[in-house]
């Protein structure tokens, strides 16, 4: 077997031809040329006239062992007329204006997919926002362009990071369960850009949107989509009575400053706030201490699991029943946390009870949700909104990257 077929079957390349190797250090190093003759612009691909030679260049390429590979080749300059001047030419084996090769880049995106910052800058040598980068390009390339096509139910949520001082708001497709938008900002224009990007057409097809209770939201979706479901997420609705009861213990707490039954107030914050089943039994301890020393803040946190049990059942009569009569305890709890979750509840009656009506689950948002959170925490040091979204796009669109694996 000739070396240079030996090589190639060693470097898992095609589309081009290698010139020869020699090594630096720890580096081989693989001279390269395309396959075609005639040179291709780099930004559109056009064959176009060369214009002059442009500067050595290198692309790190997938190592064998201990050894880095990189392929070299000198790229020639072209006049692109349809770009309107002078470009560095295309080459097959890797993207316009990076330093790493396709093969390079599917691996590192993979990488960043299913594990954290520290082990894939360790393992592929190479630093955070060259990561970045690489997942804008791999997510440019292989992002399903058809993701807005065929929504039928869908949820907006918004997304606060770096100490909620940034926002994004998120589009998720429920019956697909995959994210298809993103965008920074979280206020009704962020929302009416996603309906103009979706268009009339496809709006029209939409029969449920699911989001939170806030008016920006509400607004966007009833001007855009007048005939869908519009459906507030249990998600969203739950949270307004754990801020209640985090509200009334924090004025429980105010009253009772400096106390012995304060202090075990204090500790009491993750008790009341987890699911029953969720507790352990020292927080089971807390929380019956509260029962015992404490009427109005015992009476918001069984306010709370009244209205989650409420949301549980299946059947949309039985939900509005429940959901009556939690609304008539709410309002006469003299608890005023409750009776403005109370009120606001009144006011969307049905779009809560909506989500009942849908059959939908807190999976997909909720799981999206604290995903998005990990991620978010991965992509610190990405200092750029486009940068998380990308992330975002690589890890919950659904986007499946095939690693050259052997
Ligand atoms: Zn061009």
């Amino acid at each position: 077997m000739r070396i240079l077929t030996l090589l190639r079957r060693l470097l898992g390349v095609s589309g081009l031809i290698l010139e020869g190797v020699r090594f630096e250090a720890d580096t081989m190093v693989v001279a390269v040329r395309p396959r075609w003759l005639l040179p291709r612009c780099g930004e559109c691909q056009a064959v176009c006239p060369g214009y002059d030679h442009g500067r050595p260049r290198r692309w790190r390429h997938l190592g064998l062992g201990r050894l880095r590979i990189q392929l070299a080749y000198t790229p020639r300059r072209v006049h692109c007329a349809d770009c309107d001047g002078v470009r560095v030419e295309a080459v097959s084996w890797a993207p316009h204006g990076g330093g790493f090769t396709y093969d390079f880049e599917e691996l590192v995106a993979y990488m960043a997919q299913v594990t954290d910052k520290t082990r894939v800058t360790k393992l592929l040598g190479i630093s955070w926002t060259s990561v970045g980068a690489i997942v804008r390009r791999v997510v440019d390339r292989k992002l399903d362009p058809e993701l807005l096509d065929g929504l039928r139910c869908i949820g907006v949520d918004e997304f606060s990071y770096r100490k909620r001082h940034n926002y994004l708001t998120i589009v998720v497709d429920h019956d697909r369960k995959r994210v298809v938008w993103a965008r920074p900002g979280k206020d009704a224009a962020t929302l009416q850009a996603f309906f103009a990007e979706l268009g009339p057409e496809r709006s029209a097809k939409l029969e449920c949107v699911t989001s939170d209770l806030s008016g920006a939201f509400t607004k966007a979706i009833e001007e855009a989509v007048p005939r869908a479901r519009h459906v507030f997420d249990r998600f969203h609705v739950q949270r307004l009575a754990s801020d209640a009861v985090d509200q009334v213990r924090r004025e429980q707490l105010q009253d009772l400053r400096g106390t012995a039954e304060g202090k075990q107030l204090f500790r009491s914050r993750f008790a009341l706030l987890k699911s029953p089943w969720n507790l352990t039994p020292s927080e089971k301890g807390r929380l019956s201490a509260v029962q015992r020393a404490n009427a109005p803040l015992y009476r918001a946190y069984l306010l709370k699991e009244t209205l989650a049990q409420a949301l549980d059942y299946r059947q949309p009569i039985r939900a509005e029943r429940a959901l009556k009569s939690w609304l008539g305890w709410a309002s006469r709890s003299r608890l005023a946390p409750f009776v403005r979750v109370g009120r606001t509840i009144r006011k969307h009656f049905n779009g809560v009870l909506g989500y009942v009506k849908e059959g939908l689950t807190n999976a997909l948002l909720e799981g999206t949700n604290n995903k998005i959170r990990m991620i978010a925490h991965r992509a610190f040091g990405f200092h750029q909104p486009h940068a998380l979204i990308a992330m975002i796009f690589l890890c919950c669109s659904g986007l499946v990257l095939q690693p050259p694996l052997p």
